[in-house]
């Protein structure tokens, strides 16, 4: 089944759309992350109005909280947390780096401590994909291994290789449900490594294919890099989706290789910090030159927030401790992320990719490149 319409290429910039079992979405794309069922502060209704598209929760944490039981008898992920759009649910491979110590790892699967109540959870690449079905996904992803910046590159070589198998199982396990199953490039820091994962994991024929394991340190020449070397080896009727980066600069960089789609915590983690996202660069609504500043955050912006508040009324709600400005500026936030990337998509259609990222990257005061 074909999944994935390539509407339009200019340079190795991408523009297309995404079929899945709670219907389309256009790429690029940026997901918001909704690690517990719920993008934070905001109401499903907000997230679709912001002009997203696809979101991602995380089967991890999900499992082992509320639990998969619940989860399945409520109806699924979509009706149990009121999103009837597209989900993508990670594995919870990230969490072998983020989580470090407490997780273990061996070649029959990964074992994961509760940070809630230090339960264990054992989880194998078989399991990791049917717990994801059980959620009801529309995109889940392999179990991966990734491994921290500066690892030793025997230990690079083992999680890369256990990746590897593991993608191969995930795939022996996944029933042909209409559901999309996405392989991970795993290689750790070198070109070599690299090519040779995306080479491997290509082999094996997902639905969608990840770039894993990077922005986790590395300088970022580095990541752009490794990731231009990843592209190369991808096949361009599938999406390709780089797990988690979401700066206007990160987005549109990664948006000229040719990568699809997008998640991170970042933009909703800094709205209820009280920076909002503008074309500008960030604006943080703490800072005192917004204490008597009655212009929204953004004139062009079509969300509730920059339409009815001011700067400085946002600000008074941040600093009385008022949790309308959290929903007000995440929502403003995904907004923007959501406008530029659509602002992308048609630039990449129109053939003008390359001028708009410079002019994007011009009102971020970044020199273009
Ligand atoms: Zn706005």
């Amino acid at each position: 089944m074909s999944t994935f319409a390539l509407e339009a290429v200019d340079g190795t910039a991408r523009a297309g759309r995404v079929a899945t079992r709670h219907g389309m979405f256009r790429t690029p794309a940026f997901m918001p992350v909704g690690t517990h069922a719920t993008v934070k502060a905001l109401h499903p209704d907000e997230v679709r109005d912001s002009g997203v598209g696809v979101l991602l929760c995380n089967a991890y944490h999900l499992a082992l909280r509320p639990g998969l039981q619940l989860i399945e008898s409520a109806g699924g992920l979509h009706e149990f947390m009121g999103w009837d759009g597209p989900i993508l649910t990670d594995s919870g491979g990230y969490q072998l780096v983020s989580l470090g110590a407490v997780a273990a790892v061996d070649d029959e699967g990964a074992t994961f401590v509760s940070p809630y109540d230090g339960a264990r959870m054992r989880v194998s690449p078989e399991e990791a994909v049917r717990n994801q079905a059980r959620l009801g996904a529309d995109i889940l992803m392999c179990l991966d291994h990734p491994v921290a910046y500066g690892a030793e590159q025997s230990a690079v070589a083992a999680a890369t290789e256990r990746t590897h198998r593991w993608a191969e199982r995930c795939r022996t396990a996944h029933a042909d449900s209409g559901r999309l199953l996405f392989g991970i490039v795993q290689g750790g820091f070198t070109g070599e490594g690299r090519r040779e994962s995306a080479r491997t994991v290509t082999s094996l024929g997902f639905d969608g294919m990840a770039v894993g394991g990077l922005a986790v340190g590395e300088p970022p020449e580095l990541m752009l890099q490794l990731t231009e070397t990843v592209v190369a080896e991808l096949p361009a009727d599938r999406p390709r989706y780089f797990m988690g980066l979401g700066t206007d600069a990160e987005l549109l960089a990664m948006v000229a290789l040719g990568v699809d789609m997008f998640d991170s915590v970042v933009p909703t983690r800094l709205a209820r910090n009280g920076t909002a996202l503008t074309p500008s660069g960030h604006l943080s609504l703490r800072n005192a030159r917004s204490r008597d500043d009655l212009r929204p955050i953004d004139e062009a912006c079509p969300c509730a927030a920059c339409n009815g508040f001011s700067r400085a009324y946002l600000r008074h709600l941040f600093a009385a401790g008022e949790i309308l400005a959290h929903r007000l500026v995440s929502l403003h936030n995904l907004t923007h992320l959501a406008r530029m990337m659509d602002a992308a998509r048609v630039a990449i259609l129109e053939g003008g990719f390359s001028a708009f990222r410079a002019d994007a990257e011009g009102r971020l005061g970044l020199a273009a490149g």
